[in-house]
């Protein structure tokens, strides 16, 4: 136990030791008397379950609208790490994939048993406060309305309303805004330090923009999209963005309101499982969780845990929910490596030492109208023996980097990573997560998930237009300049031929989205209140909701449809409201700086 004791070690010795978990809970978590008392005061006016972008956003909106509102955050996993695992000194980068992913879920034997090249497994859970925004990539796009055609109209209004107060929420920046303000020479004085968005990002950004038509498929492209915090006139770094930080902020203000008089702490409990919602005539009551039992009162409870926990969740307390589960969308991935001799490009020698680009290309498999969209990373570094570990922390992509073997003879080069991102048809009758006999209520659930025709036309249309961007679009001398990376990262060498199909599809699907799909009646499982059919006082956030899953990167829709449940919820009643996207009186959104354009997708 922390002692407050303001003079320490008097008169008997302190401790020897304290756990992280003590330290976190004293200054910014409950404690175990204030987690009894709050779970049994029903004094709460919501409960929010998960601390990811989508519970952030909620508890961040709603307080800005009304500091006084008494909100509980519950969070399955410890505080874990403080910032986006890129942002940390670079040894944290072992701490990706597997090693920190979780699966709540079963995989149907049916699904495991398709051949490589198809889809094997769903990427995980990443169970610690900050969720997956932990180790997300970070790409934000913007869906643009036509992307959205299957959406409820009222949805789609919602996310249109919300998307600029999303982006400033996760400080978006287009890659080729984000070192212009600096002179060419700080550039180049800068280049040696990190790679920097300068020439390469401007050459190739127009290089496709005036060749788009030779990927057949291809319907828009842009720099891309990142929630990066920008850089300060005078501060030359910048970094990804992930909620610990700004949660932790919004904790620390709410206290200090709290102690003026002026609002309510913001309570969160970490290492708490919520496995069942108590439940009478559809209203719920009360949550199971692994350190027990919360009473709801007249608290409104929002699901921000991710898209299969929630189903979980409510399968195992609502039995009659209609549907849930019944959907199941997600993106399938291709990867692909390559590179061009940076002598081939007429900008070679205008390249500063170390230089990146990120653009943005999304493209119609025409026959079923499934989308897809290519996420490309280029990097050019004249001496990667040296540089590679700096050029890792600033990668755009997290997942598409080349590894040292990729690198080592590649100072000649501009490396191209191509992360491929294809819609799961959500039409598919054979993709579905069903509750099953596993004793466990946190992961009785069987997911299956069979790639379709459609599926496989999708699949097959993105990778032929990945490969006309790389030969047709980017490579001044065409097809015959591209070497492409055969083989797996470990082991495998540049070669002229294409990667087999084998080699540069992905197992496994990210951005798993409707189990509790929106619709405007009761054919969907979730109303346009965000509200499942039937339920009083349960809301859903998060990928769950997603009629279909589109191809755009998913997470600054999620959080403008977040934000925009805690502007319908509005404050507690009575209390003072102020009006909508009230500019940031909590001062969270200290380090961001606006894109100017951002109101528009940009098709360049
Ligand atoms: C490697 C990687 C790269 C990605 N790149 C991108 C990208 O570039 N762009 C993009 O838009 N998206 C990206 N994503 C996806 C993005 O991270 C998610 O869309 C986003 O984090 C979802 O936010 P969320 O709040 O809905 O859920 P999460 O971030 O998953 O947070 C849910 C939280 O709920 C908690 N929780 C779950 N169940 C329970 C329970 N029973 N009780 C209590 N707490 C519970 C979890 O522990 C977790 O902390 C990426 C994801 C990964 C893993």
């Amino acid at each position: 136990m922390l002692s407050p004791d303001p003079h320490p070690g008097i008169p008997e010795p302190e401790p020897l030791t304290h756990s992280t978990r003590e330290i976190m809970d004293h200054v910014f978590f409950l404690s175990e008397e204030q987690w009894r008392s709050a779970r049994e005061s029903k004094q709460l006016d919501y409960v929010v379950i998960g601390s990811g972008p989508c519970g952030f956003a909620f508890a961040e909106r709603m307080l800005q609208q009304d500091p006084h509102c008494r909100i509980l955050m519950i969070e399955q996993g410890p505080f874990f790490l403080p910032d986006h695992v890129q942002n940390l000194p670079l040894p944290y980068q072992a701490l990706r994939g597997h090693v920190v992913e979780t699966y709540p879920w079963k995989m149907s034997a049916r699904t495991t048993a398709q051949p490589a090249g198809c889809i094997g497994f769903q990427h995980g859970m990443v169970p610690f406060v900050g969720g997956r925004s932990l180790l997300w990539s970070c790409w934000s796009p913007r869906p643009l309305h036509s992307e959205l055609s299957a959406w409820p109209p009222e949805t789609v209004q919602a996310i249109e309303d919300h998307l600029e107060d999303a982006e400033r929420l996760l400080n978006v920046v287009f890659a080729d805004e984000l070192d212009m303000k600096m002179s060419p020479a700080t550039r180049e004085r800068l280049s040696k330090h990190r790679p920097i968005f300068g020439v390469l990002q401007q050459q190739l950004q127009a290089r496709l923009a005036s060749r788009l038509h030779r990927i057949g498929s291809a319907t828009r492209c842009m720099a891309a999209p990142l929630s990066v915090s920008a850089c300060h006139p005078e501060d030359f770094e910048f970094a990804k963005y992930s909620t610990p930080a700004p949660l932790l902020a919004l904790a620390e203000r709410q206290a200090e309101l709290c102690q003026a008089g002026k609002g309510s702490a913001l309570k969160i409990m970490t290492d708490c499982t919520v496995t069942r919602i108590h439940q009478r005539d559809g209203v719920a009551t009360a949550l199971e969780t692994s350190r027990g039992r919360v009473q709801l009162g007249a608290a409104r409870l929002i699901l921000a845990m991710g898209t299969l926990p929630p189903t979980t969740l409510l399968l195992n307390s609502f039995p009659r929910l209609r549907n849930a589960g019944a959907r199941y969308t997600a993106h399938f991935v291709s990867f692909m490596l390559a590179r061009i001799r940076r002598e081939d490009f007429a900008f070679a020698e205008q390249l500063a030492e170390m230089e990146l680009a990120a653009l943005y290309v999304a493209g119609l498999n025409a026959r079923d109208g499934m989308q897809y969209h290519i996420q490309l990373s280029a990097l050019s570094d004249r001496q990667p023996a040296n540089n590679s570990p700096r050029a890792a922390r600033y990668m755009p992509d997290l997942v598409a980097t080349a590894t040292g073997a990729q690198l080592e003879d590649s100072q000649d080069h501009v490396i191209l990573a191509c992360s491929v991102l294809g819609e799961l048809d959500f039409r598919s009758r054979d993709n579905w997560v069903r509750k099953d006999a596993q004793d466990d209520p946190a992961q009785n659930v069987t997911l299956q998930v069979l790639a379709g025709e459609a599926d496989r036309q999708t699949w097959d249309t993105m990778d032929e237009a990945t490969f006309q961007l790389l030969e047709q679009v980017l490579s001044p001398r065409g097809p015959c300049s591209v070497e492409y990376w055969n083989g797996t990262p470990g082991k495998g060498c540049w070669a002229t031929s294409r990667p087999i199909l084998e080699e540069r599809r992905m197992p496994g699907l990210v951005h798993e989205g409707s189990t509790l799909w929106i619709g405007e009646n009761e054919g969907s499982v979730v109303g346009p209140d965000y509200r499942p059919w039937g339920i009083d006082n349960v809301y859903v956030t998060g990928g769950a909701l997603w009629p279909t899953a589109g191809s755009w990167n998913p997470t600054v829709t999620m959080v403008a449809l977040a934000q925009d449940l805690a502007d319908r919820l509005g404050a507690r009643p009575g209390s003072p409201q102020t009006s909508k996207g009230a500019g940031d009186p909590l001062g969270l959104q200290h380090r961001i700086r606006k894109p100017s354009s951002v109101g528009v997708p940009r098709r360049r």
